[in-house]
């Protein structure tokens, strides 16, 4: 079992750049009529990343720095760039919006940060299968406006749907608003295809089918540079948010294990304990909340409004503000959800911290037995997602951070009671994720970056393979 928390950076890494490879490397991409920078705060701004979230991550990520940063706004452009790092050896980390919240486009040594996001094109969606292509640096909103225009949507998005990048949450993200009905990215059926460019003296661009695309598929960035991906899509919904509010926990919680097994369609379901939901900025017209006030947050259909508004009121909860996504003013509810809970608790108190847990079923006596342990330093927020074609509830309970060692006696707790962690306080894919070394993502890294110059440290199991462990064959 690895160490629960990081106390260090992984490693083997490779050493920084030296001056004489990143004036070559400079002058290769002057010459590919690039513009590279290499002034501080340009640096400083090119390797800033979401990691404040942690408070293990931060001591670890905070002075990792890109030695020279460069935005590319076409295809033929990142092939310069990989052939240039590749020729001169030096590291090479992607960069998105640079939300990720785990640190993933930190550069951990050095090296160089391409900037993606000039590569924002939507090259087509088929309108018989709803399959949509677009360009890695793609921002969510805009291409879900794009697809909207024609009737479709993404399935998922994160809570930042508004700044992120297409690419960044694949190789990044894992789920959020939709996940309720369409689980997770890693789910078969959602990336059905992706344009990559591998990094090599003469990088190839390769167009992977659906099972060739999965060793890339959440892989932080370290096997190849995605440029365009294919993804699933599904019908547009004019999704209407709700808010309820319940006098009892029992209540809110049964009614969030009810509602997402019902026929009702629904889109998120997120619930929040009274301590949360009376901290957060609530849209413009929509009551704060008060006292012990627990409160549901849903996206429903249309349709769905009003059985639900009649049926909750059975189970104790009263609909206390409505309006359609995208209308309503301020806040809009998808960013009072997922991470974006603990970025507004965080505001008000920065010693707010957080977990992810797939919770056990049933939940309640996992939740009550961590919450007579924790008390107020443990504040429940639950969302509602499918996991291996199941209903479940996940939480991101807030954890006011009482040091490393509180921490990882809570998460032991946690484990005991059956939850399972995604650690957002750890470095490498595989600890952010079930632990496990996926040897087809190591196998992609040694076909499409053989040297090992992609997002250096990030993947534990190309560094296991570096220092002697078990090597995975060919995709
Ligand atoms: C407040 C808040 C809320 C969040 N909510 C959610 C949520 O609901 N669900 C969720 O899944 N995540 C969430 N996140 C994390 C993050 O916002 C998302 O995963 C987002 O989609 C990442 O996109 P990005 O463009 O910012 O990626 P970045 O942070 O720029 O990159 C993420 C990773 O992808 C790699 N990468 C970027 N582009 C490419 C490319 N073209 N090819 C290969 N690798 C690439 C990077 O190297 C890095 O390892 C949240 C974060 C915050 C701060």
């Amino acid at each position: 079992m690895p160490p629960v928390l990081p106390t260090a950076l992984p490693g083997p890494l490779p050493p920084l750049a030296s001056e004489a490879q990143l004036r070559a490397l400079e002058a290769d991409l002057l010459a590919a009529g690039l513009a590279p920078l290499r002034q501080p705060q340009d640096l400083a701004r090119g390797s800033s990343v979401a990691f404040v979230y942690s408070p293990v991550l931060t001591p670890l990520l905070t002075g990792c720095v890109a030695q020279m940063l460069v935005r590319v706004q076409s295809v033929d452009e990142v092939v310069k760039v990989a052939a240039a790092c590749s020729r001169e050896g030096v590291s090479l980390t992607l960069r998105g919006a640079a939300t990720g919240n785990y640190g993933q486009c930190v550069p951990l040594a050095g090296g160089l940060v391409l900037d993606l996001t000039g590569l924002n094109r939507l090259r087509g969606l088929d309108a018989e299968t709803g399959v949509v292509t677009a360009e890695a640096g793609i921002l969510l909103e805009d291409l879900d406006q794009q697809l909207h225009a024609q009737g479709r949507a993404l399935r998922l998005v994160p809570s930042t749907t508004r700044t992120a990048t297409l690419g960044g949450f694949i190789a990044g993200g894992s789920g959020g608003i939709g996940s309720l009905r369409w689980g997770f990215l890693r789910d078969p059926g959602h990336l059905l295809g992706l344009e990559l460019v591998t990094l090599e003296p003469q990088p190839r661009l390769l167009q992977l089918d659906s099972a060739a695309a999965r060793g890339i598929n959440h892989a932080y960035g370290c096997n190849g540079i995605i440029t365009a991906l294919s993804l699933a899509t599904t019908e547009a919904v004019d999704w209407r948010q709700l808010v309820i509010g319940f006098s009892t926990w029992d209540g809110a919680l049964e009614a969030a294990q009810l509602l997402p097994a019902s026929a009702l369609l629904l889109n998120g379901l997120c619930l929040l304990e009274a301590p949360v939901a009376a901290q957060l900025p609530w849209p413009s017209g929509c009551p704060a909340a008060q006292g012990q006030e627990h409160r549901l947050l849903l996206l429903a259909a249309p349709g769905a409004v009003a059985p639900i508004a009649a049926w909750l009121k059975e189970l104790g909860g009263e609909l206390l503000w409505q309006a359609p996504q995208g209308a309503s003013r301020g806040v809009p509810l998808r960013e009072l959800s997922w991470n974006h809970t603990t970025l507004h608790l965080r505001a008000r108190d920065p010693g707010w911290t957080y977990l992810q847990l797939l919770l056990p079923q049933p939940e309640a006596p996992c939740l009550e037995t961590l919450k007579a342990t924790w008390g107020d330093a443990l504040l429940w927020h639950l969302e509602a997602v499918r996991s291996g074609g199941s209903q479940r509830l996940v939480a991101l309970p807030l954890v006011h951070w009482q040091g490393a060692g509180a921490l990882e006696r809570l998460i032991d707790q946690c484990r005991q009671l059956g939850a399972v962690l995604f650690s957002p306080h750890a470095i490498t894919v595989e600890e952010g994720g079930l632990g496990g070394v996926d040897a087809e993502q190591v196998a992609a890294k040694a076909a499409y970056d053989p040297a090992g110059l992609l997002n250096p440290g990030k993947l534990r199991g190309w560094l296991e393979r570096q220092t002697g462990a078990a090597i995975p064959g060919p995709p």
